[in-house]
Protein backbone atom coordinates (compact mmCIF):
# COMPACT_ATOMS: atom_id res chain seq x y z
CA UNK A 1 0.00 0.00 0.00
CA UNK A 2 1.61 3.84 -0.92
CA UNK A 3 1.70 6.03 1.71
CA UNK A 4 -1.04 8.39 1.61
CA UNK A 5 1.87 11.23 2.53
CA UNK A 6 3.76 9.95 -0.52
CA UNK A 7 1.30 10.26 -2.61
CA UNK A 8 -0.08 13.76 -1.44
CA UNK A 9 3.38 14.94 -1.77
CA UNK A 10 3.17 14.59 -5.66
CA UNK A 11 -0.22 15.59 -6.08
CA UNK A 12 -0.64 18.84 -8.03
CA UNK A 13 -4.94 20.35 -7.84
CA UNK A 14 -6.01 21.63 -11.77
CA UNK A 15 -9.08 23.73 -12.60
CA UNK A 16 -10.59 20.86 -14.22
CA UNK A 17 -10.92 22.49 -17.37
CA UNK A 18 -7.51 22.00 -17.69
CA UNK A 19 -8.04 18.50 -18.07
CA UNK A 20 -9.78 18.86 -21.19
CA UNK A 21 -6.94 20.94 -22.76
CA UNK A 22 -4.79 18.37 -22.05
CA UNK A 23 -6.61 15.81 -23.94
CA UNK A 24 -7.28 18.55 -26.78
CA UNK A 25 -3.42 18.93 -26.78
CA UNK A 26 -2.34 15.22 -26.51
CA UNK A 27 -5.16 13.47 -28.36
CA UNK A 28 -7.31 16.09 -30.42
CA UNK A 29 -7.28 13.61 -33.25
CA UNK A 30 -8.86 10.81 -31.60
CA UNK A 31 -12.69 10.20 -30.96
CA UNK A 32 -13.97 11.62 -27.74
CA UNK A 33 -17.68 11.23 -27.71
CA UNK A 34 -19.61 8.59 -29.54
CA UNK A 35 -23.82 9.65 -29.57
CA UNK A 36 -26.17 6.68 -31.41
CA UNK A 37 -22.63 6.52 -33.56
CA UNK A 38 -22.02 10.10 -34.30
CA UNK A 39 -18.42 10.65 -33.40
CA UNK A 40 -16.99 14.22 -31.95
CA UNK A 41 -13.45 14.10 -31.79
CA UNK A 42 -11.31 15.47 -28.67
CA UNK A 43 -10.50 18.71 -30.46
CA UNK A 44 -14.36 19.47 -31.43
CA UNK A 45 -15.68 18.95 -27.96
CA UNK A 46 -12.23 21.20 -26.96
CA UNK A 47 -13.61 23.80 -29.14
CA UNK A 48 -17.26 23.66 -28.47
CA UNK A 49 -16.18 23.88 -25.05
CA UNK A 50 -14.96 26.91 -25.83
CA UNK A 51 -17.37 28.94 -27.54
CA UNK A 52 -19.89 27.75 -25.33
CA UNK A 53 -17.47 29.33 -21.97
CA UNK A 54 -17.45 32.58 -24.32
CA UNK A 55 -21.59 32.22 -25.04
CA UNK A 56 -21.95 31.89 -21.01
CA UNK A 57 -19.58 34.54 -20.53
CA UNK A 58 -21.79 36.74 -22.54
CA UNK A 59 -24.93 35.48 -20.57
CA UNK A 60 -23.39 36.83 -17.60
CA UNK A 61 -21.87 33.54 -16.06
CA UNK A 62 -18.69 34.24 -14.01
CA UNK A 63 -16.86 32.72 -10.85
CA UNK A 64 -19.22 31.38 -8.76
CA UNK A 65 -22.70 31.90 -10.81
CA UNK A 66 -24.07 28.61 -10.55
CA UNK A 67 -25.55 26.56 -14.11
CA UNK A 68 -27.83 24.14 -13.60
CA UNK A 69 -26.92 20.98 -16.39
CA UNK A 70 -30.47 18.85 -16.70
CA UNK A 71 -29.14 16.75 -19.60
CA UNK A 72 -29.09 13.12 -20.08
CA UNK A 73 -25.36 11.59 -21.63
CA UNK A 74 -25.30 13.68 -24.55
CA UNK A 75 -21.90 15.46 -25.85
CA UNK A 76 -23.97 18.84 -24.53
CA UNK A 77 -23.25 17.53 -21.08
CA UNK A 78 -19.57 17.46 -21.43
CA UNK A 79 -19.46 20.69 -23.55
CA UNK A 80 -21.17 22.72 -20.91
CA UNK A 81 -19.44 20.62 -17.95
CA UNK A 82 -16.07 22.11 -19.26
CA UNK A 83 -17.20 25.50 -20.30
CA UNK A 84 -18.98 26.48 -17.09
CA UNK A 85 -15.78 25.19 -14.95
CA UNK A 86 -13.75 27.06 -17.54
CA UNK A 87 -15.36 30.50 -16.19
CA UNK A 88 -15.09 29.59 -12.36
CA UNK A 89 -18.73 28.40 -12.64
CA UNK A 90 -20.43 26.06 -10.52
CA UNK A 91 -21.83 23.17 -12.08
CA UNK A 92 -25.42 21.75 -10.39
CA UNK A 93 -25.86 18.44 -11.77
CA UNK A 94 -30.14 18.11 -12.27
CA UNK A 95 -31.82 14.61 -12.56
CA UNK A 96 -33.64 14.82 -16.20
CA UNK A 97 -35.95 12.36 -14.58
CA UNK A 98 -36.96 14.77 -11.35
CA UNK A 99 -40.24 15.40 -11.70
CA UNK A 100 -40.92 19.66 -11.54
CA UNK A 101 -40.89 19.71 -7.43
CA UNK A 102 -37.48 18.08 -7.24
CA UNK A 103 -35.89 20.47 -9.93
CA UNK A 104 -37.48 23.93 -8.08
CA UNK A 105 -36.68 22.95 -4.50
CA UNK A 106 -33.22 22.14 -6.14
CA UNK A 107 -32.61 25.13 -8.26
CA UNK A 108 -33.88 27.10 -4.84
CA UNK A 109 -31.51 25.36 -2.83
CA UNK A 110 -28.56 25.84 -4.71
CA UNK A 111 -29.21 29.47 -6.55
CA UNK A 112 -29.19 28.22 -9.68
CA UNK A 113 -29.02 31.10 -12.54
CA UNK A 114 -28.87 29.17 -15.69
CA UNK A 115 -29.84 25.82 -16.53
CA UNK A 116 -29.35 23.87 -19.53
CA UNK A 117 -31.63 21.33 -20.93
CA UNK A 118 -32.31 19.40 -24.51
CA UNK A 119 -35.57 20.71 -26.28
CA UNK A 120 -37.22 17.55 -25.53
CA UNK A 121 -40.81 18.23 -24.60
CA UNK A 122 -40.34 15.29 -21.68
CA UNK A 123 -37.41 17.30 -19.97
CA UNK A 124 -38.38 21.08 -21.33
CA UNK A 125 -41.61 21.37 -20.10
CA UNK A 126 -40.82 20.60 -17.01
CA UNK A 127 -37.89 22.76 -16.75
CA UNK A 128 -39.39 25.71 -18.27
CA UNK A 129 -42.28 25.43 -15.67
CA UNK A 130 -39.82 26.13 -12.42
CA UNK A 131 -38.47 28.70 -14.67
CA UNK A 132 -41.58 30.56 -15.04
CA UNK A 133 -42.21 30.01 -10.98
CA UNK A 134 -38.76 32.56 -10.77
CA UNK A 135 -36.23 29.70 -9.83
CA UNK A 136 -33.71 30.98 -12.42
CA UNK A 137 -34.30 33.59 -15.46
CA UNK A 138 -32.74 31.36 -18.87
CA UNK A 139 -32.90 28.19 -19.99
CA UNK A 140 -29.91 27.23 -22.81
CA UNK A 141 -31.73 25.41 -25.07
CA UNK A 142 -29.82 22.15 -26.59
CA UNK A 143 -31.55 20.45 -29.78
CA UNK A 144 -31.79 16.74 -29.80
CA UNK A 145 -31.77 16.74 -33.81
CA UNK A 146 -28.19 17.88 -33.65
CA UNK A 147 -26.13 15.24 -32.33
CA UNK A 148 -28.14 12.71 -33.93
CA UNK A 149 -26.31 11.10 -37.40
CA UNK A 150 -27.89 11.65 -40.30
CA UNK A 151 -30.27 8.66 -40.59
CA UNK A 152 -31.86 9.06 -36.73
CA UNK A 153 -31.91 12.94 -37.40
CA UNK A 154 -33.88 12.71 -40.57
CA UNK A 155 -36.11 10.04 -38.65
CA UNK A 156 -36.39 12.24 -35.41
CA UNK A 157 -37.49 15.14 -37.54
CA UNK A 158 -39.98 13.60 -39.33
CA UNK A 159 -41.82 11.57 -36.82
CA UNK A 160 -40.22 12.67 -33.85
CA UNK A 161 -41.67 16.14 -33.95
CA UNK A 162 -43.97 15.61 -31.45
CA UNK A 163 -41.51 15.12 -28.82
CA UNK A 164 -39.67 18.09 -29.21
CA UNK A 165 -41.37 21.22 -27.08
CA UNK A 166 -42.48 24.25 -28.63
CA UNK A 167 -39.89 26.96 -27.11
CA UNK A 168 -40.26 30.60 -27.33
CA UNK A 169 -37.66 32.14 -29.36
CA UNK A 170 -36.74 35.26 -27.03
CA UNK A 171 -33.69 36.26 -24.66
CA UNK A 172 -34.86 33.57 -21.93
CA UNK A 173 -34.57 30.96 -24.46
CA UNK A 174 -31.07 31.46 -25.90
CA UNK A 175 -30.41 28.34 -28.55
CA UNK A 176 -27.12 26.01 -28.58
CA UNK A 177 -26.02 27.55 -31.59
CA UNK A 178 -26.86 31.38 -31.32
CA UNK A 179 -24.54 30.55 -27.35
CA UNK A 180 -21.57 29.34 -29.76
CA UNK A 181 -21.87 31.84 -32.84
CA UNK A 182 -19.63 35.00 -33.09
CA UNK A 183 -16.11 33.78 -33.18
CA UNK A 184 -15.90 35.17 -29.29
CA UNK A 185 -13.33 33.57 -26.91
CA UNK A 186 -13.99 34.10 -22.98
CA UNK A 187 -11.93 36.10 -21.34
CA UNK A 188 -9.77 34.17 -18.61
CA UNK A 189 -10.45 33.37 -14.90
CA UNK A 190 -8.30 32.46 -12.28
CA UNK A 191 -9.31 29.57 -10.35
CA UNK A 192 -7.89 29.02 -6.79
CA UNK A 193 -8.51 24.71 -6.95
CA UNK A 194 -8.81 24.46 -3.15
CA UNK A 195 -11.32 27.06 -2.54
CA UNK A 196 -12.98 27.11 -5.37
CA UNK A 197 -15.90 25.11 -5.69
CA UNK A 198 -16.49 23.24 -9.09
CA UNK A 199 -19.73 21.50 -8.49
CA UNK A 200 -22.95 21.14 -6.85
CA UNK A 201 -23.64 17.66 -6.11
CA UNK A 202 -26.85 16.76 -4.52
CA UNK A 203 -27.08 14.07 -2.18
CA UNK A 204 -29.54 12.28 0.37
CA UNK A 205 -26.10 12.02 2.56
CA UNK A 206 -26.86 10.28 5.96
CA UNK A 207 -29.78 12.31 7.02
CA UNK A 208 -32.14 11.92 3.90
CA UNK A 209 -32.76 15.74 3.63
CA UNK A 210 -31.22 16.62 -0.05
CA UNK A 211 -28.54 19.14 0.27
CA UNK A 212 -25.46 20.09 -2.28
CA UNK A 213 -22.18 18.68 -1.30
CA UNK A 214 -19.59 21.90 -2.27
CA UNK A 215 -16.62 19.41 -4.10
CA UNK A 216 -14.03 21.68 -5.19
CA UNK A 217 -11.30 21.78 -8.41
CA UNK A 218 -8.88 19.62 -6.11
CA UNK A 219 -11.54 17.31 -4.50
CA UNK A 220 -12.44 16.30 -8.42
CA UNK A 221 -8.75 16.68 -9.75
CA UNK A 222 -7.21 14.45 -6.43
CA UNK A 223 -10.20 11.62 -7.33
CA UNK A 224 -9.39 11.95 -11.22
CA UNK A 225 -5.66 11.65 -10.38
CA UNK A 226 -6.18 9.10 -8.03
CA UNK A 227 -8.09 7.12 -10.90
CA UNK A 228 -5.27 7.94 -13.12
CA UNK A 229 -2.93 6.41 -10.67
CA UNK A 230 -4.57 3.69 -10.12
CA UNK A 231 -5.36 2.94 -14.33
CA UNK A 232 -1.63 2.66 -14.69
CA UNK A 233 -2.24 0.11 -17.71
CA UNK A 234 -4.87 1.17 -19.52
CA UNK A 235 -3.75 2.67 -22.98
CA UNK A 236 -4.34 6.90 -23.57
CA UNK A 237 -6.19 7.34 -26.55
CA UNK A 238 -7.09 3.77 -27.45
CA UNK A 239 -9.23 3.26 -24.97
CA UNK A 240 -13.58 3.02 -25.12
CA UNK A 241 -15.62 3.54 -21.87
CA UNK A 242 -19.48 2.36 -21.88
CA UNK A 243 -20.87 5.66 -20.24
CA UNK A 244 -24.42 4.15 -19.37
CA UNK A 245 -24.49 5.57 -15.66
CA UNK A 246 -25.66 9.06 -16.02
CA UNK A 247 -23.06 12.00 -15.69
CA UNK A 248 -25.50 14.03 -13.14
CA UNK A 249 -24.49 11.31 -10.90
CA UNK A 250 -20.96 11.47 -9.01
CA UNK A 251 -19.86 8.02 -9.97
CA UNK A 252 -20.59 8.60 -13.65
CA UNK A 253 -19.36 12.21 -13.52
CA UNK A 254 -15.82 11.03 -12.19
CA UNK A 255 -15.08 7.44 -13.50
CA UNK A 256 -16.75 7.58 -16.87
CA UNK A 257 -16.35 11.68 -18.03
CA UNK A 258 -13.85 12.70 -16.19
CA UNK A 259 -11.35 9.52 -16.15
CA UNK A 260 -12.21 8.96 -20.04
CA UNK A 261 -11.20 13.10 -20.93
CA UNK A 262 -7.65 11.74 -18.69
CA UNK A 263 -7.01 8.78 -20.68
CA UNK A 264 -7.83 10.39 -24.35
CA UNK A 265 -10.95 7.28 -23.98
CA UNK A 266 -14.02 7.55 -26.15
CA UNK A 267 -16.92 8.08 -24.16
CA UNK A 268 -19.65 6.23 -26.08
CA UNK A 269 -22.75 7.68 -24.58
CA UNK A 270 -25.93 6.10 -23.76
CA UNK A 271 -29.20 8.28 -22.54
CA UNK A 272 -30.26 5.19 -20.46
CA UNK A 273 -30.37 2.25 -19.45
CA UNK A 274 -31.86 -0.39 -22.39
CA UNK A 275 -30.70 -3.82 -22.29
CA UNK A 276 -30.50 -4.80 -26.36
CA UNK A 277 -28.86 -1.15 -26.84
CA UNK A 278 -26.35 -1.23 -24.25
CA UNK A 279 -25.27 -5.01 -25.54
CA UNK A 280 -25.39 -4.02 -28.95
CA UNK A 281 -23.16 -0.83 -28.16
CA UNK A 282 -20.84 -3.16 -26.83
CA UNK A 283 -20.18 -5.12 -29.79
CA UNK A 284 -20.58 -2.44 -32.00
CA UNK A 285 -17.70 -0.17 -30.58
CA UNK A 286 -15.80 -3.07 -29.27
CA UNK A 287 -15.91 -1.39 -25.16
CA UNK A 288 -12.76 -2.05 -23.06
CA UNK A 289 -14.04 -0.14 -20.15
CA UNK A 290 -17.44 -0.49 -18.32
CA UNK A 291 -18.37 1.13 -15.08
CA UNK A 292 -21.64 0.13 -13.32
CA UNK A 293 -23.74 -0.87 -11.00
CA UNK A 294 -24.58 -4.22 -9.65
CA UNK A 295 -28.30 -4.60 -11.20
CA UNK A 296 -26.18 -3.63 -14.40
CA UNK A 297 -24.34 -6.67 -14.14
CA UNK A 298 -26.72 -8.51 -12.98
CA UNK A 299 -29.20 -7.63 -15.72
CA UNK A 300 -26.36 -8.95 -18.32
CA UNK A 301 -26.15 -12.10 -16.60
CA UNK A 302 -29.12 -13.18 -16.14
CA UNK A 303 -30.90 -11.70 -19.75
CA UNK A 304 -30.96 -15.07 -22.29
CA UNK A 305 -30.25 -12.41 -25.49
CA UNK A 306 -26.62 -11.99 -23.58
CA UNK A 307 -25.91 -15.46 -25.15
CA UNK A 308 -25.74 -14.10 -28.67
CA UNK A 309 -23.08 -10.98 -28.10
CA UNK A 310 -19.34 -11.30 -28.12
CA UNK A 311 -18.44 -9.04 -24.73
CA UNK A 312 -15.34 -10.66 -24.64
CA UNK A 313 -13.46 -6.53 -26.19
CA UNK A 314 -14.41 -5.45 -22.40
CA UNK A 315 -11.28 -5.44 -20.46
CA UNK A 316 -12.21 -3.85 -17.00
CA UNK A 317 -14.98 -3.00 -15.00
CA UNK A 318 -15.81 -1.27 -12.16
CA UNK A 319 -18.65 -1.59 -9.88
CA UNK A 320 -19.68 0.79 -7.19
CA UNK A 321 -22.78 2.74 -5.83
CA UNK A 322 -23.98 -0.48 -4.28
CA UNK A 323 -22.63 -4.21 -2.89
CA UNK A 324 -21.49 -6.23 -5.67
CA UNK A 325 -22.61 -9.79 -4.68
CA UNK A 326 -19.67 -12.27 -5.14
CA UNK A 327 -21.62 -14.72 -7.51
CA UNK A 328 -22.58 -11.69 -9.73
CA UNK A 329 -18.99 -10.88 -9.78
CA UNK A 330 -17.82 -14.60 -10.91
CA UNK A 331 -20.60 -15.01 -13.86
CA UNK A 332 -19.58 -11.36 -15.45
CA UNK A 333 -16.38 -12.44 -15.30
CA UNK A 334 -16.45 -15.74 -16.84
CA UNK A 335 -19.05 -14.51 -19.19
CA UNK A 336 -16.73 -11.50 -20.72
CA UNK A 337 -13.15 -12.84 -19.67
CA UNK A 338 -13.17 -9.20 -17.95
CA UNK A 339 -11.96 -7.84 -15.02
CA UNK A 340 -14.68 -6.80 -12.56
CA UNK A 341 -13.51 -4.83 -9.67
CA UNK A 342 -15.82 -3.41 -6.61
CA UNK A 343 -14.98 0.27 -5.78
CA UNK A 344 -16.49 2.24 -2.69
CA UNK A 345 -17.86 5.97 -2.81
CA UNK A 346 -19.69 8.67 -2.36
CA UNK A 347 -20.73 11.84 -2.68
CA UNK A 348 -19.19 13.37 -0.45
CA UNK A 349 -15.69 12.03 -1.86
CA UNK A 350 -15.87 13.45 -5.35
CA UNK A 351 -16.76 10.07 -5.11
CA UNK A 352 -13.64 7.59 -4.56
CA UNK A 353 -12.77 6.48 -1.64
CA UNK A 354 -11.73 2.86 -2.14
CA UNK A 355 -11.00 0.23 -5.13
CA UNK A 356 -9.97 -3.51 -5.34
CA UNK A 357 -6.28 -3.65 -7.07
CA UNK A 358 -7.35 -3.78 -10.85
CA UNK A 359 -5.73 -7.34 -11.40
CA UNK A 360 -5.70 -10.85 -9.86
CA UNK A 361 -5.03 -8.83 -6.45
CA UNK A 362 -8.76 -8.11 -6.54
CA UNK A 363 -11.09 -9.76 -3.58
CA UNK A 364 -14.41 -10.56 -4.30
CA UNK A 365 -16.37 -9.17 -1.46
CA UNK A 366 -14.11 -6.20 -0.43
CA UNK A 367 -14.73 -2.80 -1.52
CA UNK A 368 -10.83 -3.27 -1.80
CA UNK A 369 -7.87 -0.47 -0.82
CA UNK A 370 -7.66 3.10 0.43
CA UNK A 371 -7.03 5.45 -3.03
CA UNK A 372 -3.87 7.22 -3.12
CA UNK A 373 -3.67 9.91 -0.28
CA UNK A 374 -6.72 8.65 1.24
CA UNK A 375 -6.95 7.32 4.78
CA UNK A 376 -9.73 4.91 6.05
CA UNK A 377 -10.50 4.26 9.48
CA UNK A 378 -12.92 2.39 11.61
CA UNK A 379 -14.56 4.22 14.69
CA UNK A 380 -16.54 3.30 17.28
CA UNK A 381 -20.37 3.06 16.40
CA UNK A 382 -21.10 4.25 20.17
CA UNK A 383 -18.35 6.67 20.91
CA UNK A 384 -17.34 7.74 17.10
CA UNK A 385 -13.94 9.37 18.10
CA UNK A 386 -12.88 6.17 19.12
CA UNK A 387 -10.87 4.24 16.68
CA UNK A 388 -11.95 0.44 16.74
CA UNK A 389 -8.72 -2.69 16.83
CA UNK A 390 -8.21 -3.87 13.28
CA UNK A 391 -11.15 -6.48 12.52
CA UNK A 392 -13.47 -4.76 14.65
CA UNK A 393 -16.73 -3.22 13.05
CA UNK A 394 -16.62 0.26 13.42
CA UNK A 395 -17.87 3.77 11.22
CA UNK A 396 -15.81 4.29 7.97
CA UNK A 397 -14.06 7.45 8.65
CA UNK A 398 -11.94 9.25 5.46
CA UNK A 399 -9.44 11.78 5.63
CA UNK A 400 -8.34 12.63 2.07
CA UNK A 401 -7.77 15.24 -0.98
CA UNK A 402 -10.91 14.19 -2.29
CA UNK A 403 -13.30 15.15 1.51
CA UNK A 404 -15.70 17.86 -0.13
CA UNK A 405 -15.29 21.04 1.45
CA UNK A 406 -18.97 21.49 3.11
CA UNK A 407 -22.88 20.87 2.26
CA UNK A 408 -23.57 24.55 0.79
CA UNK A 409 -25.09 26.99 3.05
CA UNK A 410 -25.53 24.07 5.71
CA UNK A 411 -22.75 24.36 8.47
CA UNK A 412 -24.55 22.56 11.17
CA UNK A 413 -25.28 19.53 8.74
CA UNK A 414 -21.08 20.08 7.57
CA UNK A 415 -20.11 20.19 11.32
CA UNK A 416 -21.82 16.59 11.84
CA UNK A 417 -20.13 15.46 8.60
CA UNK A 418 -16.56 16.53 8.56
CA UNK A 419 -14.46 16.49 11.96
CA UNK A 420 -11.32 17.97 12.13
CA UNK A 421 -10.97 17.69 8.29
CA UNK A 422 -12.19 13.36 8.96
CA UNK A 423 -15.31 12.74 7.05
CA UNK A 424 -18.22 10.39 8.50
CA UNK A 425 -19.78 8.18 6.24
CA UNK A 426 -22.40 6.46 7.84
CA UNK A 427 -21.02 3.31 6.39
CA UNK A 428 -20.01 0.09 8.37
CA UNK A 429 -17.21 -1.84 7.78
CA UNK A 430 -13.61 -3.45 9.17
CA UNK A 431 -10.56 -4.00 7.61
CA UNK A 432 -8.74 -7.35 7.38
CA UNK A 433 -5.14 -7.89 8.08
CA UNK A 434 -3.93 -7.67 4.65
CA UNK A 435 -5.50 -4.41 4.43
CA UNK A 436 -8.70 -4.95 2.50
CA UNK A 437 -11.75 -3.20 3.21
CA UNK A 438 -15.17 -4.89 3.87
CA UNK A 439 -18.47 -2.90 4.17
CA UNK A 440 -21.38 -4.24 6.25
CA UNK A 441 -24.06 -2.14 6.01
CA UNK A 442 -24.99 1.53 6.88
CA UNK A 443 -25.54 2.88 10.13
CA UNK A 444 -29.02 3.89 9.39
CA UNK A 445 -30.15 0.21 8.05
CA UNK A 446 -28.69 -1.63 10.85
CA UNK A 447 -31.40 -4.04 12.24
CA UNK A 448 -31.77 -3.62 16.49
CA UNK A 449 -32.85 -7.18 17.49
CA UNK A 450 -33.24 -8.06 20.70
CA UNK A 451 -30.52 -5.42 21.58
CA UNK A 452 -27.71 -7.12 18.91
CA UNK A 453 -27.00 -5.33 15.86
CA UNK A 454 -28.31 -7.64 12.55
CA UNK A 455 -26.43 -6.00 9.55
CA UNK A 456 -29.45 -6.22 6.48
CA UNK A 457 -26.39 -6.69 3.74
CA UNK A 458 -25.37 -10.16 5.77
CA UNK A 459 -28.90 -11.82 4.94
CA UNK A 460 -28.71 -10.49 2.04
CA UNK A 461 -25.87 -12.37 0.65
CA UNK A 462 -26.81 -15.33 2.27
CA UNK A 463 -30.34 -15.08 -0.04
CA UNK A 464 -27.81 -13.93 -3.24
CA UNK A 465 -26.25 -17.58 -2.99
CA UNK A 466 -29.33 -19.30 -3.66
CA UNK A 467 -29.49 -19.96 -7.48
CA UNK A 468 -33.39 -19.14 -7.84
CA UNK A 469 -32.41 -14.92 -6.66
CA UNK A 470 -31.69 -12.54 -8.87
CA UNK A 471 -32.60 -9.63 -6.50
CA UNK A 472 -32.86 -9.16 -2.67
CA UNK A 473 -33.32 -5.94 -0.26
CA UNK A 474 -33.57 -6.93 3.65
CA UNK A 475 -35.47 -3.90 6.01
CA UNK A 476 -35.77 -3.47 9.38
CA UNK A 477 -39.67 -3.93 10.23
CA UNK A 478 -41.13 -3.37 13.83
CA UNK A 479 -40.87 -6.36 15.81
CA UNK A 480 -43.00 -6.53 19.21
CA UNK A 481 -40.61 -8.89 21.14
CA UNK A 482 -37.23 -7.93 19.70
CA UNK A 483 -37.50 -4.44 18.72
CA UNK A 484 -37.16 -4.97 15.35
CA UNK A 485 -36.69 -8.07 12.74
CA UNK A 486 -35.48 -9.16 9.72
CA UNK A 487 -38.01 -8.61 6.17
CA UNK A 488 -36.65 -9.53 3.17
CA UNK A 489 -37.89 -8.83 -0.26
CA UNK A 490 -37.12 -11.22 -3.41
CA UNK A 491 -37.05 -11.41 -7.02
CA UNK A 492 -36.92 -14.53 -8.47
CA UNK A 493 -34.64 -15.52 -11.44
CA UNK A 494 -37.33 -15.74 -14.31
CA UNK A 495 -39.46 -18.95 -14.38
CA UNK A 496 -38.19 -20.33 -10.87
CA UNK A 497 -40.40 -20.89 -7.93
CA UNK A 498 -39.57 -20.93 -4.21
CA UNK A 499 -41.47 -21.17 -1.49
CA UNK A 500 -40.87 -18.97 1.60
CA UNK A 501 -40.75 -22.08 3.63
CA UNK A 502 -38.16 -23.42 1.28
CA UNK A 503 -36.20 -20.12 1.01
CA UNK A 504 -36.09 -20.26 5.18
CA UNK A 505 -34.85 -24.01 5.16
CA UNK A 506 -32.09 -22.51 2.54
CA UNK A 507 -31.17 -19.49 4.93
CA UNK A 508 -30.63 -22.09 7.92
CA UNK A 509 -27.62 -23.01 7.03
CA UNK A 510 -26.56 -19.54 6.39
CA UNK A 511 -27.53 -17.52 9.22
CA UNK A 512 -27.66 -17.29 12.97
CA UNK A 513 -31.16 -17.77 14.14
CA UNK A 514 -30.93 -13.77 15.12
CA UNK A 515 -30.69 -13.17 11.70
CA UNK A 516 -33.36 -15.12 10.09
CA UNK A 517 -36.23 -13.27 8.57
CA UNK A 518 -38.98 -13.02 10.02
CA UNK A 519 -40.81 -12.28 7.05
CA UNK A 520 -40.10 -13.38 2.99
CA UNK A 521 -42.00 -11.46 0.42
CA UNK A 522 -41.76 -12.37 -2.91
CA UNK A 523 -42.05 -9.44 -5.90
CA UNK A 524 -41.69 -9.48 -9.78
CA UNK A 525 -39.43 -6.29 -9.69
CA UNK A 526 -37.63 -4.21 -6.50
CA UNK A 527 -37.49 -0.80 -6.46
CA UNK A 528 -34.49 1.12 -7.69
CA UNK A 529 -33.15 4.42 -7.32
CA UNK A 530 -32.30 6.80 -10.72
CA UNK A 531 -28.87 5.15 -11.06
CA UNK A 532 -29.97 1.78 -10.70
CA UNK A 533 -29.35 1.31 -6.98
CA UNK A 534 -31.50 -0.93 -5.29
CA UNK A 535 -33.56 0.99 -3.26
CA UNK A 536 -34.93 0.25 0.20
CA UNK A 537 -36.46 3.63 1.06
CA UNK A 538 -40.14 2.95 -0.56
CA UNK A 539 -40.13 -0.91 0.68
CA UNK A 540 -39.70 1.04 4.31
CA UNK A 541 -42.31 3.83 3.78
CA UNK A 542 -44.97 0.60 2.60
CA UNK A 543 -44.31 -1.22 5.23
CA UNK A 544 -44.46 1.86 7.53
CA UNK A 545 -48.22 2.73 5.66
CA UNK A 546 -49.34 -0.93 6.52
CA UNK A 547 -48.19 -1.18 9.79
CA UNK A 548 -50.18 2.08 10.46
CA UNK A 549 -53.16 0.99 8.47
CA UNK A 550 -53.37 -2.35 10.55
P1 LIG B 1 -24.13 8.32 -3.05
O1 LIG B 1 -23.55 9.43 -2.27
O2 LIG B 1 -25.56 8.52 -3.42
O3 LIG B 1 -23.29 7.94 -4.21
O4 LIG B 1 -24.20 7.03 -2.10
C1 LIG B 1 -23.05 6.64 -1.40
C2 LIG B 1 -23.37 5.42 -0.58
O5 LIG B 1 -23.51 4.27 -1.43
C3 LIG B 1 -22.26 5.05 0.37
O6 LIG B 1 -22.28 5.83 1.55
C4 LIG B 1 -22.54 3.59 0.62
O7 LIG B 1 -23.55 3.42 1.62
C5 LIG B 1 -23.09 3.11 -0.71
N1 LIG B 1 -22.04 2.41 -1.47
C6 LIG B 1 -21.21 2.92 -2.38
N2 LIG B 1 -20.39 1.95 -2.87
C7 LIG B 1 -20.71 0.80 -2.22
C8 LIG B 1 -20.23 -0.54 -2.26
N3 LIG B 1 -19.29 -0.94 -3.10
N4 LIG B 1 -20.80 -1.43 -1.42
C9 LIG B 1 -21.79 -1.05 -0.57
N5 LIG B 1 -22.29 0.19 -0.50
C10 LIG B 1 -21.76 1.11 -1.32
Amino acid sequence: MTDPQDWLATFRPKPLHTYLEAAVRDHGDRPAADFMGKVWRYDEIGALADKAAAGLQALGVEKGTKVGLCLPNTPYYTIFYFAVLKLGGIVVNFNPLYVEREISFQAHDSETRIMVTLDLKIIFDKVETVRREGAFDTIIVCPMADILPQPKKLLFTLFKGRDRASIPKDAAHPRFADLIAGGRTARAVEIDPDQDVAVLQYTGGTTGVPKGAMLTHTNLSANIEQMRTLFAAAQPGREKMLCVLPFFHVFAMTVAQNLSVVLGAEMVLLPRFELKMLLDTIVRKKITLFPGVPTIYTAINNAEQTKSYDLTSINLCISGGAPLPVEVKTQFETLTGCILVEGYGLTECAPVVAVNPLDENRRAGSIGLAVPGTQIEFRDLEDLSRPVPEGEKGELVVRGPQVMKGYYHRPDETNRAIEDGVLHTGDVGYRDPDGFIYLVDRIKDLILCSGYNVYPRVIEEAIYQHEAVEEAIVIAVPDTYRGQSPKAFIKLREGAEVSAEEMKLFLKGHLSPIEMPQEIEFRDTLPKTMVGKLSKKELVEEEAEKRAAA
